[in-house]
This record gives C-alpha cells, sequence and structure tokens, in this order.
C-alpha cells in the first residue's frame, strides 16, 4: 500500500485492453494505467517531462521479442529510469525477475512498494539488498526524484494553505496581512504551476 513515504503516490495496476500490433499505440493506456507517473520512481509527467516519458519493456524486448506487444510488460517510465534500467536483466527467463538479490520487481506488483522508502526529505531508501540492487541500476539517487517528490508536497500544503485562509477569513477582519501574505504566495505559486501545465499540454 502507498502512504506518506512511499516511493510512489499510487500503486499502478494494468487494466485489461484490447491487444495492439505496435506497442507505441499502448500509451494512452498506459499512462492512465500508471496515473501520469513513472511506475519506477513516482515522478509524474503532468508538467514539461510529458513529451519525454518513455514505455519500457520489463522484461526487455531485445533479450525476449515476443513480449514486445505485451501490454502486462509494459512500464510507463520517466527517461531517467528507462534510460537506466536499458536491457539489464538477470538470468535467461522473462518470468524470472530477479532472483531474491539482484534483478528487479514489477511495479505493479504490491511488493514493488516494500522495497523502498521515502526519507523525511524525500531521498529513496532502499530497503534490503534487492532494493539496493534496483535503487542503484535505476540511479534512484538522482536529485531531481527528490525535488519532485517536494513539489508534489508543496502542492498538497498550498491546498492546506488555501482552506486555512478560508479558516482565517472566517475568523479575521478585512484587510488581514497575514491573509493578504498567503493569497499572495498561493495566486503566485498557481500561475507558475499553471504556466508549466500548459507547456506540458
Ligand atoms: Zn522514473
Amino acid at each position: 500500500m502507498a502512504d506518506g513515504l512511499s516511493i510512489r503516490a499510487r500503486v499502478p495496476t494494468r487494466r485489461k485492453v484490447p491487444p495492439q500490433t505496435r506497442y507505441g499505440l499502448y500509451r494512452d493506456d498506459l499512462r492512465q494505467d500508471f496515473a501520469n507517473a513513472c511506475g519506477y520512481c513516482g515522478d509524474d509527467d503532468l508538467r514539461v517531462d510529458r513529451i519525454t516519458f518513455h514505455i519500457d519493456h520489463f522484461a526487455p524486448r531485445k533479450i525476449f521479442p515476443a513480449l514486445e506487444c505485451d501490454y502486462g510488460n509494459l512500464v510507463y517510465a520517466c527517461r531517467f529510469c528507462n534510460m537506466a534500467k536499458s536491457d539489464h536483466w538477470v538470468g535467461s527467463d522473462a518470468s524470472v525477475p530477479n532472483d531474491g538479490t539482484r534483478g528487479f520487481v514489477d511495479p505493479c506488483c504490491d511488493q514493488y512498494e516494500a522495497h523502498f522508502r521515502r526519507d523525511p526529505s524525500g531521498r529513496i531508501v532502499p530497503v534490503g539488498e534487492l532494493g539496493a540492487y534496483i535503487a542503484k541500476r535505476l540511479r534512484f539517487n538522482l536529485l531531481r526524484h527528490e525535488l519532485l517528490w517536494q513539489a508534489r508536497r508543496a502542492r498538497v500544503l498550498r491546498d492546506e494553505v488555501k482552506v486555512l485562509i478560508e479558516t482565517m477569513k472566517a475568523r479575521a477582519v478585512k484587510g488581514d496581512a497575514y491573509i493578504e501574505l498567503l493569497e499572495r504566495y498561493v495566486s503566485l505559486t498557481e500561475a507558475i504551476d499553471d504556466y508549466e501545465l500548459r507547456a506540458a499540454a
């Protein structure tokens, strides 16, 4: 289960979707099933990153070409995780993704969450040997993973500030300097968000 210090905001689930002849045609379905976020690191694609999100073949298509268009083998992934993962695979069986200490875990598998935590600053911290292997291979120590997590938290906090403003308004007299300051902060940061969202659309 995902919680406040989970690596991702939500555990992705693959629906049953109609088969396609090219894996690129699954892009919209995948994006929906992965809640607009990288299956591996949880970074979202809602801003400028959308154009550079990739479709990862969990078991690499170079080694397992029969799985190229198998929806159950596809992962919506940021380019940082996808490129770091590349064609790496432990062993020679597509249905055995790890040996307990090396290899990968399907991001749609519930156990994925158990291999990682976030520290209070948002840094991804592996739990156990297999988690450490995946974190190193996918370069989870990149600063962007920490900063994008902080940005998501900041947006949640801003929503809390908006509720606070309404509560303060109900109690305070008009022209309260604190309320005006908070309102300026909310509208400025929302303007930045709007710009980034429009740039990515
Ligand atoms: Zn990623």
